[in-house]
């Protein structure tokens, strides 16, 4: 690496560059040589300050699972115009679940507001 501490050398010619001017893109130009390098000085910085990022990005990793989860609960809510052979209510809600193996398809279980509930294989 060409950075020392916060002093970055040219990786052109070695010459020291200016310390970091707060350029958008991080680049400094030797004075040297006019050789464009990158900026490793305030690299160095940015690295450093990985560790506290990491529990904000475990978390959304947390979130974005238990919105997958709210996701699938939405989707067992779903009505479906089935006979309920309890009651006779026309309108039910259903879920499907898929069983393990692959060719055995996926099982369908209706549930009544009735309190009745039945599966049926697709
Ligand atoms: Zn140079
Ligand atoms: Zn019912």
């Amino acid at each position: 690496m060409a950075a020392v501490g916060s002093m970055v050398f040219c990786t052109d010619c070695g010459n020291l560059l200016p310390s970091t001017k707060g350029t958008e893109k991080n680049i400094l130009q030797c004075e040297c040589c006019g050789q464009w390098n990158k900026d490793t000085g305030s690299k160095t910085i940015v690295t450093k300050s990985k560790p506290s990022d990491f529990p904000s990005a475990l978390r959304q990793k947390l979130h974005s699972s238990v919105q997958t989860v709210e996701r699938h609960n939405i989707q067992t809510e779903t009505s479906v115009f089935e006979r309920c052979p309890s009651c006779g209510r026309e309108e039910v809600k259903y879920t499907t679940v898929q069983l393990r193996g692959a060719d055995e398809g996926s099982t369908v279980i209706y549930s009544c507001e009735c309190g009745n509930s039945w599966n049926e294989n697709n």
